[in-house]
């Protein structure tokens, strides 16, 4: 079938996106679901920093590609062997599809799926193949989703099942915003009801790791960032204190205000001085986590000492460390509840024609979620 896809063509173009346009509107030929995988009619697509990484070239991909990878949607039709779903299912998508045979899958950490991870870095399926193509040349698939597109086939293993209650525009944001932000607070392990907890970098992902830590019951949340309006609403959120992050007193200031510093700072900016400051402001004891995905070549350098004598850790989490077919159903239910309020993410709704002036706000931070919604 023919689609409209927003399609990346190169990396690295200079902003303003809406002049100089990296997201190309094209029509591509999307094929129907081999064994294993379902065509999905896209409800709602987010715009996330991962897509803008790749878009100014921090996470190169196979080009061309047709970008997006947060998304809900409705089944359109199942490949053989999808005994599961059903056309008109309401799902969401999850940005690294799992085997539910290799070693991290085994283990119950299917963000870690080792064929999932080889096939997004490949621009293809889980079965290896491609769907998506214009003319003879192939088209390549993001984290095995390409949601900025009217339709997507993609592979069983990247669909949630969701209830059709659910708004499918916040359903949307379960796929990466919800599910790595929050999912980073409640399987951590590092922030308890109680504890201290730091939040840095407050796009999508950082504020519903705030809304998380206060839903888990962190009795201190601190937010930082550069941008005051995103201090402000974490505040709103329920936020116990806002600092920004330009601030050259910011690491003494924190550990004044939470007595010694927090038990678990978590960093969501994706850059090598937020990770610093997020250790810094740790207190003795804690747990330093980083999900923000920073350029490859950045490299962290630390005090080697300071995690024996203190007896730091730090850790990564990828996707919330978190098992999605269960997480998706568990944070839509504290949505419903009024304990995530996901809808306090999303700043705008657009159409995707105008993809590429939502980029130009999500860089210069007068976003924080958009979603691209089709009819
Ligand atoms: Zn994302
Ligand atoms: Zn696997």
């Amino acid at each position: 079938m023919k689609i409209k896809a927003a399609v990346l063509e190169d990396m690295g173009r200079a902003g303003p996106y809406a002049a100089s346009r990296p997201l190309k509107i094209l029509d591509v030929e999307l094929d129907g679901p081999g064994p294993g995988e379902v065509l999905v009619r896209i409800a709602a697509a987010g715009l996330c920093h991962s897509d803008l990484s790749v878009i100014n070239g921090d996470r190169p991909r196979p080009l061309p590609m047709v970008l997006g990878h947060e998304a809900s949607g409705v089944v359109e039709e199942v490949g053989a062997g999808v005994d599961d779903l059903v056309r008109g299912d309401h799902v969401v998508c999850v940005f690294v599809p799992s085997c539910g045979h290799c070693a991290p899958c085994a283990q119950g950490r299917p963000a870690l799926c080792e064929p999932g991870a080889e096939h997004n870095g490949k621009g293809d399926l889980l079965s290896g193949g491609f769907r998506l193509h214009r003319g003879e040349a192939r088209v390549h698939h993001h984290c095995g989703v390409s949601c900025f597109a009217e339709y997507a086939t993609m592979s069983r293993r990247s669909l949630v099942k969701v209830q059709k209650e659910v708004p499918l525009h916040i359903a949307a944001l379960m796929g990466c915003a919800v599910l790595t932000g929050t999912g980073a607070v409640f399987n951590g392990g590092d922030v308890g009801p109680g504890g201290k907890a730091a939040i840095i970098g407050l796009g999508g992902v950082g504020l519903a790791a705030v809304m998380g830590a206060i839903a888990i019951g962190a009795e201190t949340v601190v937010a930082i960032d550069m941008f005051e309006p995103k201090l402000a609403l974490a505040r709103e959120l329920g936020a116990t204190h806002a600092f920004n992050g330009s601030d050259p007193d910011l690491v003494a200031k924190v550990k004044e205000a939470t007595k010694g510093g927090v038990d678990a700072a978590l960093e969501f900016a994706g850059s090598v001085k937020a990770l610093e400051m997020g250790y810094a402001i740790t207190r003795r004891g804690g747990t330093t986590v980083t999900a923000g995905l920073p350029n490859p070549k950045a490299v962290l350098s630390l005090p080697a000492v300071s995690l024996v004598a203190e007896e730091r850790t730090l850790k990564g989490s990828y996707l919330g460390s978190g098992v999605p077919s269960r997480d998706i159903p568990r944070f839509l239910g504290l949505y419903h509840r009024g304990r995530l309020p996901v809808d306090r993410l999303l700043t705008h709704r657009i159409r995707l024609d105008d993809i590429n002036a939502g980029f130009d706000r999500l860089a210069d931070g007068s976003a924080i979620r958009q979603v691209v919604e089709f009819n």
